[in-house]
């Protein structure tokens, strides 16, 4: 009933989506058809949003903006599916492996029967024939021995070589999935996991901060310039923070054009100074757009800081930076606020 129901649902979306690519005058490209179809089946809001946007401004679909969003929305979760392949190698070639011990251990446990029969024979006969015969039978099931397991020894080092791979493949795979598609900070999932172990590993000594940071009037960029335009200025901001908070913090894409960076052994007063960096570092550049040159203008950054107190939870934490944030933007916008 359930796959009915999907099946349903997805015939439906495939009527919809053809009108829609002719409408707004795409070439039903597997690209624009994918992109189209995510947005009628409404699998991602920042998608819709930027697809609504687009329409309401009568803007062009161009094949870079479908390609982008492409690459963004849809193909960007297909890490977990590559995963899922080197998982079930992985798991194929320990089978193999499994059964090729088990096949070694027949083999071992038969020649040693089998030399143990020639051997009992041995004893009895005094024919120097028939103990000719038996030491040569000896010397065939040692040499066939000797081959089968060779034999088992090259396909032991292949399934290691194959492993190995494997592992090297599932690092990376790993690597792509804890990131952030866009900006390459880490992604929510990834930020979400760490927030929880910092919560409930560390304790409120006075060193351990979050800070919540989020693009002033983000949307009036998008808006006059265009969501690639978005796109830059948030790739921006990162490779800003990258460039203050250092490369191998833990500093997170949060949401659409919302940032949250952990930093431990800090005081209050330290963490400030680097939010405060950053939001200076921002008001004072000079964006421009590559094609035109055109002046984007002051784009700037408001921020709130939150301190881990011992019992602390994860919505406590974050809840008190989101508040300080909250408080920046009623108060202002291009602002760093710490908590109360
Ligand atoms: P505020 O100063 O209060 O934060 O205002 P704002 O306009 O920045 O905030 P708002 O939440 O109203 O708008 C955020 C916009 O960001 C809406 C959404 O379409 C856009 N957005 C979300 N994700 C992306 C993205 O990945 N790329 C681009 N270009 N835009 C995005
Ligand atoms: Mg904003
Ligand atoms: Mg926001």
């Amino acid at each position: 009933m359930q796959q009915q129901d999907s099946i349903t649902k997805s015939s439906e979306y495939l009527r919809q989506t053809i009108p829609l690519l002719t409408k707004h005058g795409l070439r039903p490209t597997p690209v624009n058809y994918a992109v189209i179809y995510h947005y009628i089946a409404s699998e991602s809001q920042a998608l819709n949003e930027i697809i609504d946007n687009t329409i309401s401004e009568k803007k062009d679909f161009s094949e870079n903006l479908m390609a982008d969003l492409y690459e963004k929305y849809i193909n960007g979760g297909h890490a977990l599916g590559k995963q899922e392949q080197v998982q079930q190698g992985l798991e194929k070639v320990i089978h193999n492996t499994s059964g090729e011990i088990q096949h070694v251990n027949e083999d071992t446990h038969n020649f040693d029967e089998s030399l143990t029969k020639h051997a009992e024979k041995l004893t009895t006969v005094s024919d120097p024939d028939v103990t000719a015969m038996i030491l040569q039978q000896i010397l065939q099931d040692t040499r066939a021995m000797a081959k089968s397991t060779q034999e088992a020894q090259q396909r032991m080092e292949a399934s290691n070589k194959e492993i190995e791979k494997m592992k090297v493949e599932l690092q990376s795979v790993k690597a792509t999935a804890e990131k952030d598609a866009l900006t390459g900070l880490k992604n929510r999932g990834t930020f979400d996991t760490y927030v929880n172990e910092v919560v409930h590993e560390k304790n409120g000594d006075g060193t351990h901060h979050l800070l919540m940071l989020d693009i002033d009037h983000f949307k009036r960029i998008n808006d006059s310039f265009g969501h690639l335009v978005g796109d830059r200025v948030i790739r921006y901001v990162s490779a800003l923070m990258k460039q203050i908070f250092g490369e191998d913090q833990h500093i997170a894409r949060y949401g659409g054009e919302e940032f949250a960076v952990i930093l431990h052994n800090k005081t209050m007063d330290q963490t400030f100074e680097l939010a405060e960096k950053v939001r200076i570092a921002m008001g004072n550049s000079k964006l421009q757009r590559k094609d035109s040159g055109e002046t984007i203008g002051k784009v700037t950054l408001s921020a709130g800081v939150s301190l881990l107190k011992t019992g602390d939870t994860v919505d406590g934490f974050i809840d008190r930076a989101d508040k300080a944030l909250y408080s920046a933007k009623e108060t202002g916008r291009n602002k760093v606020v710490l908590p109360k």
